[in-house]
């Protein structure tokens, strides 16, 4: 039996025993998704411990959705129950800023959320306070190394190291994602995506390469204070320059840039964007990302793999996938695709494709080599793409993160302007950010708040 076992080694790479979809790969052997290793167990059991606190928390002291408070009338916010509940909980953050909107709340929700409520858990017996992924990660006794697994795990797929996480908005986001647990991808890419909605709207004025740079919301202000007059702005409309200095106006703006365009002030707002929106804007993060895809002549991984976690490893998740190619005439495409996000990828910036590509494959090497073939991934290498999206001019990242001390502040972002300026984009999501669908929806929330707002006033005119 020990000689079998031996036999098999000679061709088999390091692996814990049994193949999965998704695995591991942790100080040089590949491990099942729910594998016996004590450092895997532990970080699982950690990532669950951030769902069971959440569902512990009263909900109505935390839970609060931006369709929640952008639909509800002032009257309806403050109603008696929600104020009662403020008062309970001496810690409404949404209320707090709906109420009293100023820089002062703002600060004292960076500060820490206190909500003075025993749970009657002997975890939560401390005051419930939101705190750095880092912290709760310390404060239930995981070491560093359960720390890089659960990274590999939650923090790489969310683009944010555990310092910059923050506890709130990772257990309110895992919590609030009803999106089923499976993985699609477009057979065509996304572009089908795209494609099927311009169709849809096929009547609009699209303008393309039309950077805004400028965004002047004066309107109602100029108009009562004389203060301003153009002749392109004669009523209360938004003025949009571009590039180009070129002008267009609209009674409705919906902003759909990424965070970070945001962030640098690509766009200058006239007059500034109040406080509580700058806040918000400066406080969630956006972190970096890059993806490497390679195309192989053979397939030197399980049939049933699907994706590896990999532990401190050059990239951090590796996807495979085989399919046959929808033209006869070409081969079996054989893809692997690395990916990773925040420091690790910020720190890989200056390196050209070819080093990550080097670096990437030797990774692969690592993982899949047996004696019998030590570079089963640079054998059967045939091209690759790569790209870091840090450095796209126009996104300048990958997407947002669930953000230590953020709690609440993505209502902030996603809330309009004035009845004017609208915001829509991954990063107003509050469901779930970083992904195509969720930007999506708050797409379509945003243009909803415009057709009731629109609708309103054709009622009231
Ligand atoms: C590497 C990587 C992998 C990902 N994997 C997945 C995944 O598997 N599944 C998933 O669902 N999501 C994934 N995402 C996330 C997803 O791509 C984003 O969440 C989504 O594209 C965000 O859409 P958005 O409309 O908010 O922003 P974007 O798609 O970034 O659109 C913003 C637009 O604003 C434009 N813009 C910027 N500045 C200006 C300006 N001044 N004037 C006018 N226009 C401007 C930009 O050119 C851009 O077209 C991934 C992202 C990355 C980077």
């Amino acid at each position: 039996m020990i000689a079998q076992n031996k036999a098999l080694s000679l061709e088999c790479y390091a692996c814990e025993g049994i193949e999965d979809e998704y695995m591991f790969y942790y100080n040089g052997e590949l491990h099942p998704l729910l594998s016996g290793h004590p450092d895997i167990q532990k970080a699982w059991k950690t990532w669950d411990e951030i769902i069971f606190f959440w569902e512990k928390v009263p909900k109505n002291d935390i839970l609060q959705s931006a369709e929640h408070l952008h639909k509800a009338d002032k009257e309806e916010m403050f109603s008696e129950d929600s104020l009662e509940v403020a008062v309970n909980c001496q810690a409404q953050p949404d209320l707090i800023s709906v109420k009293n909107s100023g820089a002062e709340e703002m600060e004292e929700r960076k500060q820490g959320i206190e909500c003075g409520q025993n749970t009657g858990d002997d975890d939560l017996k401390d005051p419930v306070r939101d705190m750095s992924m880092q912290e709760w990660l310390e404060r239930q006794q995981c070491n560093k190394d359960v720390i890089a697994v659960f990274d590999a795990l939650y923090c790489q797929t969310v683009a944010a190291a555990p310092r910059q996480m923050g506890l709130f908005e990772s257990a309110r986001e895992e919590n609030a994602w009803n999106y089923g647990s499976g993985n699609y991808r477009l057979a065509d890419s996304y572009s089908q995506l795209v494609e099927h909605l311009l169709n849809k709207c096929t009547k609009v004025d699209k303008r393309l390469c039309w950077q805004v740079k400028e965004i002047d919301w004066t309107g109602d202000i100029a108009h009562n204070t004389d203060e301003k007059q153009d002749k392109f702005n004669p009523g209360e409309k938004v003025c949009l320059k571009n590039q180009h200095g070129e002008m267009l106006t609209a009674k409705y703006v919906i902003i759909t840039v990424p965070l970070t365009i945001l962030q640098d002030g690509d766009i200058s707002f006239i007059p500034s964007l109040p406080a509580n929106k700058k806040s918000a804007i400066d406080t969630i993060r956006m972190g970096g990302a890059l993806k490497i895809v390679c195309r192989f002549k053979s397939q030197f991984w399980p049939d049933s793999l699907n994706l590896i976690y990999s532990v401190r490893g050059f990239v951090s998740q590796i996807w495979m996938y085989s399919r046959d190619s929808a033209d006869s005439d070409d081969d079996k495409c054989h893809l692997v695709a690395g990916f990773q996000t925040a420091e690790p990828a910020e720190e890989k910036i200056e390196l050209s494709g070819q080093e990550v590509l080097d670096g990437f494959l030797e990774h692969l090497d690592e993982i899949f080599r047996t004696d019998l073939n030590p570079h089963p991934a640079t054998d059967s290498f045939m091209d690759y793409v790569y790209y870091h999206w840090s450095k796209h001019p126009f996104i300048r990242g990958g997407y947002s993160s669930p953000t230590a001390h953020a709690y609440g502040l993505r209502d902030e972002l996603a809330r309009p302007v004035d009845d004017r300026l609208f915001f829509a984009g991954e990063a107003t999501s509050v469901t779930a950010c970083a992904t195509v669908h969720t930007a999506m929806e708050t797409g379509f929330r945003a243009a909803r708040e415009v057709c009731n707002l629109s609708a309103e006033r054709v009622h009231t005119e």
